[in-house]
Formats: structure tokens, C-alpha cells, sequence
């Protein structure tokens, strides 16, 4: 029996099945290359659904992890650290926002964001207490928490997890009227994707953020972007919100935050937003971690430094023709921005992921359709081709 065979036995019988991977132990990594315990080789067109948007193993940013591992990890927020001041000035100029929350996963900043806007609606815009209300889209993913998952619209993601938080009313993503008619004087914030990744990468048509940021504006609404998938250069902009030039008032990030070595989150805003938290309002252990904050400076400078935005979006152009120009069948939409593309196939997905891991190539389904291709923005154009060509073959046979 193969060592990958023993692994993956071993974990399917002691592990919860909330997981449904391919058959596949990545042992060893580097850039955009993983390896079984085999020693074959595969390029990851997931990149971890874009947490490891610098590849994997970023020298950059493992060197950062280092050295700060060799000075001090763990601080809890009783305390001050240095990397934590200096990641908030690197947010600062990202973002233009001038207050931060540090969390660890990117379910906890959008909790962070949710506690928020509910304090902000009661303590700045009036909102009697106990009924604001928070606008979320169709299709939406946003975690796994029982309030996130209050507001799904996925009978997967609920089914058995009630009773759910009450708060959230829901409209169709991509519909600035639906968002217009449904906002009350009871709404704090409407929580939306700028491109929906879960959901199979559904791209909302040109303009739509744009009017629902001024539909909020106009009714002292807060927007707030949901760039964990879509942030830090993965769609061709540094955030997806600047595809349309809005800077919302909650950015929610995390994912390629975390460089691909750590989990790290943050919410970004105002102190307008933000200063609603006083002490013992609200908290995390692990976030803002000495570690978590070095990995992430470096992780941003790396975005910067490498040009990766630029990149995803030249890069991001060329799979994108190149695919379209795929004669097959099989497919019924190519639809995304930068290096983020899903294949929506007229088939299930699922065995044509098995095939390209076949193939040499690592993709996951997204719904039972769509075939997302997200690789490390740091990805070469040859190595494109060559994931283009394992990509023609199996999809036009
Ligand atoms: N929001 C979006 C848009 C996501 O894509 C995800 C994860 O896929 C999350 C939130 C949740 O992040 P995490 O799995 O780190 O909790």
C-alpha cells in the first residue's frame, strides 16, 4: 500500500466528513508546485482557495515567520507587540481606513464586521435597540458560524444548525433595486462579495457595486466588502472593490493575509465604524499575534514588491482568452477577473477535477458545475501554458 493510500485511510476513518477532498497527500511545496509522498508533482490551480495567492512557501515571507519566531510568537493583546503597530500602518495605506480589528480566520472578521455595524447602527445611526437589520445576497458565503450560517442560502450549509440568528434579510445578488426596496430605517449594513467565490464565481454585472455603494451612502448604510477571496490582488486589483472604484466602509480580509503560512484576518474601517469597540467589547486570543503580524507585513509587501495585482490582471487576461477559445462541448460559461476563473461545465465538475489530478493539475469543484482556477499569482506564463494544455485536453477529450 502506498504511503499516500495509508494517509488518506487513516484520516477517513478518524475524521469528521466535513470534507470531501480529492485523492491526493501533498507532502512537500513550493511557488506553484506540490508533491505526494511519492514524489509526483502537481501544479495547484486552488491555492487553497486563495490563501496562498504568493505560492506556497513564499522565501519572503517564511523568513519572516522565522525571525519572528526566534523573538517572541505570542503576546495575547494584554499586552503590546511591534509587528501588530507595523501591520496596522501597512492597512492603513492599503486600505485608506484608519482603524483596525485583528482576527484569525476569515469566519471571525466577518463576526467582528457583524458585531460592528449591529453597535454602530445602535450607537451612531439610533437604531432602537434590538432591531437592526444587516441586507446579505443570495449565494452568499461568508463562514461557518451559526450567525454566517444563519444567513446562507444554502440548504447544505444549514440544514440541522437551527435555531439561527435572527437580523438578516436577503436579496438577489447583482440587483441594486431589490437592495434599494429592501433597506428600511432599521438596516445597518448591506454585506456583500464583490464577486461571489463560493457561489462559483458569479460576477455581478459592470456597475453594480458602484450603485449599491451609493444607494448605501444615500441611506447611511454601511457597505461592507467581503474581499477575503477576492482581496489582495487575486481578481487583478489590489481589492475587487477597486474595480469600480469604491472604497467601502468595512473591508473584511483574510485568507492571502495569512501569506499562506498562518491564518490571519482583520476588519478595516473607520474610527467612525470601528470606535464603537471600547474594551471587553470584543476580542481574540490569537489575533494580532506577533507571528500572525509578521507573516502578514511580509506577505504585503510581497503583493507589492512582485507587482502581483498587475499580474494577476495581465496574467488573468490571457487564461481567461485562452480558455475561451477552447472548443468544447462541455462548457457552458467561462466568467471571472484577473486569476480567478471558474469553467461553468454543462456536467458535474467533480470528475473532470479528478481527471486534471490526473493530469497533473489541482482544481476542486465549486457547486456541482463550475471548475474554479485560482493559482498562485506569482505563476509563470509557461507555466499557464502547460496548465492550459493538461486543461484542453481533458475538457475537449
Ligand atoms: N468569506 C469569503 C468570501 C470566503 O470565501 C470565505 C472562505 O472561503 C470566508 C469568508 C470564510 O473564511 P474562513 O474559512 O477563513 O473562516
Amino acid at each position: 500500500m502506498t504511503k499516500s493510500r495509508q494517509i488518506i485511510d487513516l484520516t477517513l476513518a478518524l475524521g469528521a466528513r466535513n470534507y470531501n477532498p480529492l485523492p491526493i497527500v501533498i507532502s512537500r511545496a513550493e511557488g506553484v508546485w506540490v508533491e505526494d509522498p511519492e514524489g509526483s508533482r502537481y501544479m495547484d490551480m486552488l491555492s487553497s482557495y486563495s490563501a496562498l495567492n504568493f505560492g506556497h512557501r513564499h522565501p519572503a515571507i517564511v523568513s519572516s515567520l522565522k525571525e519572528q519566531a526566534d523573538k517572541v510568537t505570542l503576546t495575547s493583546r494584554a499586552f503590546h507587540n511591534e509587528p501588530l503597530a507595523e501591520l496596522y500602518e501597512q492597512l492603513a495605506r492599503l486600505t485608506s481606513k484608519n482603524m483596525f480589528v485583528p482576527m484569525n480566520t476569515g469566519a471571525e472578521a466577518v463576526e467582528t464586521a457583524v458585531k460592528a455595524a449591529r453597535r454602530w447602527a445602535y450607537d451612531i445611526k439610533k437604531i432602537p435597540d434590538g432591531q437592526a437589520e444587516i441586507i446579505v445576497c443570495e449565494g452568499n458565503f461568508h463562514g461557518r458560524t451559526v450567525t454566517i450560517t444563519s444567513f446562507s442560502s444554502e440548504e447544505a450549509y444549514k440544514r440541522g444548525f437551527g435555531p439561527f440568528t435572527p437580523g438578516f434579510k436577503t436579496v438577489p445578488y447583482g440587483d441594486v433595486r431589490a437592495l434599494e426596496e429592501a433597506i428600511t430605517p432599521a438596516t445597518a449594513a448591506f454585506l456583500v462579495e464583490p464577486i461571489q467565490g463560493e457561489a462559483g464565481i458569479v460576477v455581478p454585472p459592470d456597475g453594480y457595486l458602484r450603485e449599491a455603494a451609493a444607494i448605501c451612502k444615500r441611506s447611511n448604510v454601511l457597505l461592507m466588502a467581503d474581499e477575503i477571496q477576492t482581496g489582495f490582488g487575486r481578481t487583478g486589483r489590489i481589492f475587487c472593490s477597486d474595480w469600480e472604484d469604491v472604497v467601502p466602509d468595512v473591508y473584511i480580509l483574510g485568507k492571502a493575509l495569512g501569506g499562506g503560512v498562518y491564518p490571519v484576518s482583520a476588519v478595516a474601517a473607520d474610527a467612525g465604524v470601528l470606535g464603537v469597540f471600547e474594551p471587553g467589547s470584543h476580542g481574540s486570543t490569537f489575533g494580532g499575534n506577533p507571528l500572525a503580524c509578521a507573516v502578514a507585513s511580509a506577505a504585503l509587501r510581497v503583493l507589492e514588491e512582485e507587482g502581483l495585482a498587475e499580474r494577476s490582471l495581465s496574467l488573468g487576461s490571457y487564461m481567461k482568452e485562452a480558455l475561451e477559445r477552447l472548443q468544447s462541448p462541455l462548457i457552458r460559461e467561462i466568467r471571472g477577473k484577473g486569476l480567478f476563473i471558474g469553467i461553468e461545465l454543462h456536467d458535474r465538475a467533480r470528475p473532470y477535477c479528478e481527471r486534471l489530478m490526473e493530469a497533473g493539475l489541482l482544481c476542486k469543484e465549486t457547486h456541482e458545475n463550475t471548475i474554479r482556477l485560482a493559482p498562485p499569482l506569482t505563476v509563470t506564463k509557461e507555466q499557464l501554458d502547460w496548465a492550459l494544455e493538461r486543461l484542453e485536453c481533458v475538457l475537449t477529450g
